[in-house]
């Protein structure tokens, strides 16, 4: 039985892995289907301290990973789909179909963006709508894009796709961004980001092959009009990755699971660390704070069952 296994290998999950594999608990770190978690997918931090000159997402990962494994994590590429209590730990089932025993669990599995769930979307997924600017904004070199959204994902996807697209036009829900100054001051100086306050994107429109345009609904007068784009990126937050936790975990209503300040989830031994665990924060250096802790509560609780 393994002592420690750590689901998730974004921020909270490494960090959680660097200190229990310090703590000679030789942990196993499993990836789950979004390697890296969401900084593989952001461009420059410029927030994590200890990088005046800000750092690249992918890179603060990578980094971290290496120093888990410096100190004897071990990695597997699989993904969790069933966690059930076992005698003195948990049983995970992994896709590939292995079972792994657990005395302890650090739940770091993150979140995922959040879609629309409108038919149109489906059919124009990966041609023209993407979650995703670094991935894909190089694709829209010199055509128009909307981005949808009023947060700081927001903000920061259209000042970055402005290195590819000629405008870059935000559709927001309502009439003021959620994002913060310094993020909206950036977007606003920005020549080539609009915005189009006060609407919602009802329909994805397209020739059958790519996207082409976007029906909009008003949210005040509920008029309804279209616009011409070329690429539809959405930045309207995220949804939790709990679903294999349903019914054995306390969550939110949102799904976010439910600690304790000692990163305690309702069943002793499972803890939980970063994004899918934090409806407030949500940035790299609490999801990093988070992982230690659940690491050395996760320490603590073994030496006490010992
Ligand atoms: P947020 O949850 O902050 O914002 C989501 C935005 O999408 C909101 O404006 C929301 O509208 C809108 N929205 C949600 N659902 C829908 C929907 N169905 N249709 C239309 N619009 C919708 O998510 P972010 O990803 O922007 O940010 C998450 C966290 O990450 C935040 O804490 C943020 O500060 C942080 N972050 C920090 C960065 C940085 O510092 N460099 C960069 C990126 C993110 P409404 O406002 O009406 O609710």
């Amino acid at each position: 039985m393994e002592k420690v296994v750590i689901l998730g290998t974004g921020i909270a999950g490494c960090t959680a892995a660097i200190y229990s594999a310090r703590a000679n608990l030789n942990p196993l770190i499993i990836s789950g289907p979004e390697d890296g978690g969401q900084l593989t997918l952001t461009t420059d931090v410029e927030n994590f301290p200890g990088f005046p000159e800000g750092v690249q997402g992918p890179a603060l990962v990578e980094m971290c990973k290496k120093q888990a494994e410096r100190f004897g994590t071990r990695f597997k590429v699989d993904i969790a789909t069933e966690c059930k209590k076992v005698k003195n730990g948990f049983e995970l089932i992994l896709m590939g179909g292995e079972k792994i025993q657990t005395k302890t669990l650090i739940v770091s599995t993150g979140a995922s963006a959040r879609w629309l769930g409108i038919p149109s979307e489906e059919k124009y997924k990966g041609r023209g709508v993407t979650t995703c600017a670094t991935c894909d904004g190089a694709f829209f070199k010199g055509k128009e894009v909307v981005v949808i959204g009023g947060g700081d994902s927001a903000m920061e996807e259209s000042n970055f796709l402005t290195k590819f697209a000629t405008k870059v036009t935000v559709i927001h829900r309502k009439d003021e961004f959620r994002a913060s100054k310094i993020m909206q001051d950036r977007f606003f100086k920005n020549p080539k980001c609009k915005v189009i306050w006060d609407s919602e994107v009802i329909e994805i429109l397209g020739d059958g092959k790519k996207v082409t345009g976007v029906k909009l609904k008003n949210t005040k007068n509920g008029k309804v009009s279209e616009l011409k784009t070329d690429g539809v990126f959405l930045a309207i937050g995220h949804v939790p990755n709990t679903s294999i936790f349903k019914g054995m975990l306390n969550m939110n209503e949102l799904g976010y699971l439910t600690t304790d300040r000692f990163m305690k989830t309702n069943i002793p031994g499972i803890f939980a660390a970063g994004d899918v665990q934090d409806t407030r924060y949500r940035q790299a250096i609490t999801a990093a704070g988070t992982g230690c802790q659940a690491a050395m509560e996760a320490e603590k609780y073994l030496a006490e069952q010992e």
